[in-house]
């Protein structure tokens, strides 16, 4: 008899990096993502680059993933924690340059608010470098609480942020 698993629910991903190779740490994390227990690495967004919001630095390069997975949600943010951390992120002040960026920006239908994970992630409706990416892995695509994500784009459209060609 086969047991059947813990059902798979879609989860997405942003990734952002603004220091270092920044192609190469986007397409390792790709992989970290894709060899996760329980997961499967379903679609990724072309890459994006964007400017630093509130913030200095180098321009970011940016990308979504959407993930299956039976990974609860707080298990799923250890697990984006200790990629970043296999990046070399360090978080010396809030906003400063990093090596990598993962943030659990949906997961499922879920509304999730507890000390470490707020879910839908809390800007993502602001920031055009989360949004561009999301809404090509899924146009249609909602959140709880904030509706259809295509409609906060004309809201961040002074934001700079820009497709690069080739994936
Ligand atoms: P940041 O420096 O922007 O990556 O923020 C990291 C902190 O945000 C960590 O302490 C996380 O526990 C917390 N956090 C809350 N919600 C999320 C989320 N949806 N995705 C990633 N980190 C989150």
């Amino acid at each position: 008899m086969t047991l059947a698993g813990p059902a798979r629910v879609s989860a997405f991903v942003g990734l952002g990096a603004n220091l270092g190779d920044t192609a190469r740490t986007l397409a390792s994390a790709l992989k970290a993502l894709a060899a996760l227990p329980e997961t499967e690495l379903v679609a990724v967004s072309s890459l994006y680059r964007s400017a630093p919001v509130d913030a200095s630095g180098p321009d970011y390069l940016n990308a979504a993933a959407r993930l299956e997975t039976a990974l609860p949600p707080e298990a799923l943010l250890r697990c984006l924690q200790a990629i970043e951390l296999a990046h070399g992120r360090e978080r010396p002040f809030v906003n400063a340059s990093r090596t990598l960026d993962l943030d659990l920006l949906l997961y499922a239908e879920r509304k999730i608010r507890s000390q470490h994970l707020c879910v839908p992630h809390p800007r993502l409706h602001q920031r055009a470098f989360v949004l561009l990416p999301l809404l090509e892995l899924g146009p249609d695509l909602s959140a709880p609480e904030l509706g259809a994500l295509r409609s906060y784009l004309s809201a961040v459209s002074d934001q700079r942020v820009e497709r690069l060609p080739g994936g």
